[in-house]
């Protein structure tokens, strides 16, 4: 079995959230980032103006603040 000691936990988890925080903000400052671009596009709901991270791949995405639907393409010209 494995001990687990309170200052290891309070470490390990201090530890976990610095690196997320650090990775999210090496990926924010990164402007041309692929990982952004191709997996997150920043998204306004029409209708409440509320503004979500949407998936990139899908045409369609579900505001989760009104939960209508809202179109990610690109209007066509
Ligand atoms: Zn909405």
């Amino acid at each position: 079995m494995i001990t687990l000691s309170f200052s290891f936990a309070i470490s390990f988890f201090l530890s976990l959230w610095i690196s997320i925080v650090f990775v999210m903000w090496i990926l924010y400052n990164d402007h041309d980032s692929y990982v952004l671009k191709e997996l997150l596009k920043v998204v306004q709901c029409p209708y409440c103006t509320h503004v979500f991270w949407g998936m990139a791949d899908k045409e369609l995405s579900s505001c989760p603040h009104c939960k209508s639907y809202v179109n990610l393409e690109e209007p066509k010209r």
